[in-house]
């Protein structure tokens, strides 16, 4: 009999092979066959430090042991006390306040309901949320109302609600990004929600942080909260810690999830400036943030996290991430003397390009290049026509080299069969 799960962004009609995995370390997937798969996507952008990092599953087992779930709703626990420090000493000072939740789509909720929460306090009616074109923050519906519309979510529409949306800011037409959002701010607007620097499922746009510094000052202006979803962007991916770094922005509310673990275990932060938590506060019952989650900042997850906020606190992660960036911006120029790829980009851990002209997400160019991909031994998503590689930071270069070897053969072949 087949398999009675039901895979997330999966096609079950197209009967395309599930290989399954039986354990991995460092950049290295194993399935159960004994295949080697490089992953070279971070399993979905979350693997920081590598697969089953020796600190982080240390913290892991440690913790199980000793306390594995208890209502944080009015009760405490070590583990998440000790990761609301952690975050408060290496996030910005501003951010005075940590709210636990269990995903990049949830903590992006918990956001949006805070930032409603912050003018509701204030009998101002401000609802408005504005968004980029091109984004994407997670699928629950108001992460979705807030993301790009397309065939991801078009069944759900009727569901969505209504947002403001200002133009992606491409290089040299940042001016129309700034206007729209200008006026934007000016129409009652509550919030703005926008992925720091790179716009992750919506292809790898890399925008500049002048752009990011200009947009926050825009907000500041209006007194519109601005929102960082640095899910993806966030612990090193782009070079810095927060992307929002490269800009000089402390925004009002921060989400965190991905690698905030290490990407071992599921668990979300929604950090906010004291102003938020303020407009909360009362001792009206009706007044308290709404909002949990039954496994609200799980012990066994906060202690994964504990054990990744002490190896950026010991270890030289950026360094490495520094070096990891040098060694794929060298791959991939080698890639591009050899295969028709375009618009090549680098940001920190991150590289992208285009190949061909590709028509949407459900052009068959991704699933072919994918399939290729997983025979050659590697774990590579792309976005449409779309190809990008994110790796965990401790990749070895003949690996990293073998991704983009495997990239410029798929890319030749495809495009001899192509002629
Ligand atoms: C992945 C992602 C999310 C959603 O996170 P989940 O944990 O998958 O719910 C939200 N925002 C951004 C920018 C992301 O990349």
């Amino acid at each position: 009999m087949s398999s009675p799960v039901w895979h997330p962004f999966t096609q079950h009609g197209l009967e395309e092979p599930i290989p399954r995995i039986a354990r991995a370390e460092g950049a290295i997937l194993y399935t159960v066959d004994g295949r080697r798969i490089i992953d070279a996507i971070s399993s979905w952008w979350v693997t920081t430090h590598g697969h089953c990092h020796p600190r982080i599953t240390k913290a892991i087992a440690e913790q199980a042991q000793i306390l594995d779930q208890v209502i944080f709703a009015g009760w405490s626990h070590e583990p998440a006390e000790q990761v609301a420090a952690g975050l408060r000493e290496i996030m910005p000072a501003a951010l005075t306040r940590v709210f636990f939740s269990d995903s990049g789509s949830t903590s992006v909720e918990v956001a949006l309901k805070m930032a409603l929460g912050f003018w509701t306090a204030r009998k101002e009616p401000r609802h408005r949320i504005i968004v980029m074109e091109h984004s994407y923050h997670g699928d629950t519906i108001g992460a979705m109302s807030v993301g790009e519309r397309g065939v991801f979510n078009q069944t759900y529409e009727p569901l969505l609600f209504d947002v403001a949306r200002i133009p992606f800011p491409h290089a040299g037409r940042e001016q129309d990004t700034f206007d729209a959002l200008d006026r934007a701010c000016a129409d009652q607007a509550c919030a703005l929600i926008v992925e720091p620097l790179v716009l992750g499922a919506g292809g790898m746009l890399i925008y500049s942080a002048r752009a990011l510094q200009e947009m926050h000052k825009i907000c500041a202006h209006h007194g519109v909260i601005f929102i960082a979803d640095e899910v993806m962007t966030g612990w090193g991916r782009t070079g810095s810690l927060l992307a929002c770094e490269q800009a000089g922005v402390e925004p009002d509310i921060l989400c965190l999830s991905k690698g905030l673990t290490g990407g071992s275990l599921p668990l979300a932060v929604t950090m906010a400036r004291e102003p938020l938590f303020e407009a909360h506060y009362s001792q009206d019952r009706a007044r308290m943030f709404f909002h949990s989650s039954s496994y609200t900042a799980n012990p066994i997850a906060c202690a994964a996290a504990c054990a990744n906020l002490a190896i950026w606190r010991e270890e030289p992660v950026l360094e490495g991430i520094g070096d990891l960036t040098a060694r794929q911006e060298r791959h991939l120029a080698t890639l591009a003397e050899t295969a028709p790829i375009l618009n090549e980009r680098t940001l920190g851990a991150i590289t992208a390009f285009e190949v061909g002209d590709g028509e949407g997400y459900l052009s068959d160019l991704a699933p072919r290049l994918m399939a290729a991909f997983r025979e050659q031994g590697v774990l590579l998503r792309p976005l449409g026509n779309t190809i990008y590689v994110m790796p965990p930071y401790c990749i070895l270069d003949q690996d990293l080299r073998r991704i983009y070897e495997v990239v410029g053969e798929a890319i030749q072949s495809l495009s001899r069969e192509l002629q």
